[in-house]
Formats: structure tokens, sequence, C-alpha cells
């Protein structure tokens, strides 16, 4: 079993099964990862405070078969330090977007430096995120009924929608673009 120690933003994590999780992380060196945290308690609770999403982090991830979280610093915890409500509201629209449209374990350091710098300027602009991520609004219709006038983003579909097509989509798919 071998072992890295990587800097990593958490994009987020979910229940896997009766008692895991699995995390969501974006690295330098190994792009968007997806890591186990193995139930117990005395685990999570050691792990689950370095682990909320919009951190900044030290992960160390043992590899057999997958990757497992065998431990967790806090670097930064940039979402939760930041006072504007603006930006609570924002930012994990940002996460989410990093989460649904980054290739897993596809290193890009571009992206990865572009992304500290947009947590290190706090920057909420979901346009430039989506721009950066490989989707220019600019010139960009309703992925239904082509619409120029944009409303949301289907993280599933990987396409824009507009206001009236929005209604077909479930909202914990929809990042809104204001
Ligand atoms: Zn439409």
């Amino acid at each position: 079993m071998s072992e890295v120690v990587l800097e990593a933003i958490v994009l987020g994590s979910e229940t896997r099964g009766e008692y895991d999780r699995l995390v969501h992380a974006y690295t330098r060196e190994l792009g968007r990862v997806e890591a186990r945290v193995v139930s117990g308690r005395k685990i999570r609770s050691r792990l689950f405070p370095h682990l909320m999403p919009g951190s900044r982090i030290f992960l160390r991830l043992a590899h057999k078969h997958q990757y497992t979280v065998t431990d967790a610093l806090t670097e930064e915890l940039v979402l939760f330090e930041a006072e504007s409500p603006y930006f609570h509201i924002r930012f994990p629209r940002i996460l989410a977007l990093v989460r649904a449209l980054t290739p897993p374990y596809f290193p890009d350091p571009r992206f990865w430096h572009a992304l500290l710098s947009v947590m290190q300027t706090k920057n909420t602009d979901i346009s430039f995120m989506l721009r950066l991520l490989g989707y220019d609004m600019s010139h960009a219709r309703c992925g239904l009924c082509e619409e120029k006038n944009l409303f949301a983003f289907s993280l599933s579909d990987h396409a824009f929608t507009c206001s009236f097509c929005s209604s077909r989509f479930q909202e914990s798919d929809l990042v809104f673009l204001n």
C-alpha cells in the first residue's frame, strides 16, 4: 500500500454505504480525487473537522484498489472564515462546478493555481469559473430551446438553461448564474 500527502481543496462529501463517506477534493498532483473515509467514530471525529467543503487541507491518502483518507490537516478554512453572506451562497456553487466538470485523476496544475487564486481573492464570479472549466457563457444558448438569456447551468447535462427550461431540472442539479 502506497501513501501520499497532497495539498487539496475539499469540494464536498457524501455518505457511501451505511457508515463510510466519500470525500471529493481537488489536488495539484492528481487533479480531482475521490477518497473513502472509513467508518469508526474515532477516525471520523478526528478527520471530519478537516474535511469541510471549501477548506484547503493537507490530505494523506493510502492507495490500495482505491484511495482512502488516513489523515487530514486544515491549512485554511476559506468558506467559514469568509464574512460575506454572498460568498457563503456563491462559493458552494463554485465547488459544485469543479466537482462536476473536472475529470477525475487528471492533473491540471494551471487549473489548480486558478482555483487557489479564486479562493484567495474570494472571487465568486460563476461565469469566470465556467470559462476556466471550458464553458464560455458569452455565445452560449439554452441547451433545450436555444434561448440566449441564460439562467442556470445543469451539472448533470453540462449545459446552460434559460429560466423557462430550468423548471425541467431538479434544483440540486442547477448552478444559478446570478
Ligand atoms: Zn430554454
